[in-house]
């Protein structure tokens, strides 16, 4: 295994960015917070967008606001932050052949670069930073003065100052307070995928398991899922997962518990997770995740539209919302908060 490489503060120099024009493509969660973190660090920044939607929002921020290949062509440093599923298309349309010589380009996610959906032309930089954090969380941290990780990459150097620029750029987004992983834009985009594909369904698939055991048994669903997951506790937990550690953590919990895990932790040892993981990997490793979801978007996502239908009535939304209403203290659904 290689010696894992993070940048920090001291490794981004600000006035790199001196005179250039950074034109940020989309204003949506990404897109919104990158912008004001760059025009707080004292960065030059202008918007390219659509303008169908975000446009005015732009313009209340204060930036202005141009068509996205005239953004494009005015700019030294292009930050790609629309939908990843869009890029490619907006990119061969309205990106590429507006691009200055030299200029750089940069993403917030390796998928489209990593699996070959967007081929740059030669002779720009292309680059990476990728936060490890929802686009909210990149303004909120930056304001505290905490910053987010992030993974960063060099994916082209045509300049010979790819990596200088990369690193300027994050500094100006805020990421180098936390610190930034350099790696390829394939990696970024691998590991995403299988904690998206992997991690998630496991873990969705266990919480939905305990939560109707326990209801089959018998237990009200308030109950059963203030108990799992709605009180607060879990999140908790999972904030000490992260700082004091998995095992270090298990000593805040009662020794009954505590016995009580490390016993019942055998029964499921057996269960065929790393086989199931490992074919998850192989299919984003050899790229036939990528073809299928390109195939999906080719038939008009009729599987996609599907499998939102039928999410809709998995019951667990209803026990939620009935778990909510049950007790003031929990907090509200995203689409019914204030
Ligand atoms: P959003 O879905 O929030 O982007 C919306 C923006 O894209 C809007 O400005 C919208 O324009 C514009 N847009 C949508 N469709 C088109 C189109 N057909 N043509 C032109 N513009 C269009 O994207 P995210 O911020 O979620 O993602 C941006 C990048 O950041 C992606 O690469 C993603 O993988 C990455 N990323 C995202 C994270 C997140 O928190 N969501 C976390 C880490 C990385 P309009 O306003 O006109 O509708």
């Amino acid at each position: 295994m290689s010696e894992s490489k993070v940048f920090y503060e001291e490794h981004g120099d600000l006035s790199l960015l001196k005179g250039k024009i950074i034109a940020v493509i989309g204003y949506g969660n990404q897109g919104r917070s990158q912008a004001l973190n760059l025009k707080d660090s004292g960065v030059n920044v202008i918007i390219g967008n659509r303008g169908d939607g975000a446009a005015d929002k732009a313009r209340t921020d204060g930036f202005a606001v141009f068509e996205i290949s005239e953004a494009v062509k005015k700019a030294d440093i292009v930050m790609i932050l629309i939908p990843d599923e869009i890029m490619p298309e907006v990119f061969e349309s309205q990106v590429a052949p507006s691009l200055k010589q030299g200029a750089a380009i940069s993403f917030a996610s390796g998928y489209t670069i990593g699996f070959e959906l967007i081929r740059p032309p030669e002779g720009i930089d292309v680059i990476m930073i990728a936060p490890r954090m929802i686009g909210p969380g990149v303004r909120d941290t930056f304001i505290r003065g905490t910053g987010f990780p992030s993974f960063v990459a060099v994916h082209q150097d045509a300049t010979g100052k790819a990596e200088p620029l990369m690193l300027a750029l994050a500094k100006g987004l805020g990421t180098l307070k936390a610190g930034a992983l350099l790696m390829s834009m394939r990696m970024e985009a691998e590991l995403d995928l299988f904690t998206e594909q992997a991690f998630g369904p496991a873990f969705g698939r266990v919480l939905v398991a305990a939560m109707e055991t326990e209801i089959k048994a018998g237990y009200p669903v308030e109950a059963v899922l203030l108990e799992i997951i709605m009180s607060g506790e879990f999140s908790y937990t999972i904030e000490k997962i992260i700082n004091a550690g998995l095992i270090e953590q298990m000593s805040f919990h009662s020794q009954t518990s505590q016995y009580g895990t490390m016993t019942r932790s055998l029964n499921y040892l057996d269960l065929p997770l790393e086989d199931k993981m490992k074919k998850t990997l192989d299919d984003i490793r050899s790229g036939a995740f990528t073809r299928e979801w390109q195939e999906e978007q080719r038939n008009g996502l009729k599987n996609f539209r599907e499998l939102m239908e039928f999410r809709k009535h998995m019951p667990i939304s209803e026990w939620q919302k009935k778990t909510r209403a049950a007790f003031r203290s929990i907090g509200k659904a995203p689409e019914e908060g204030e």
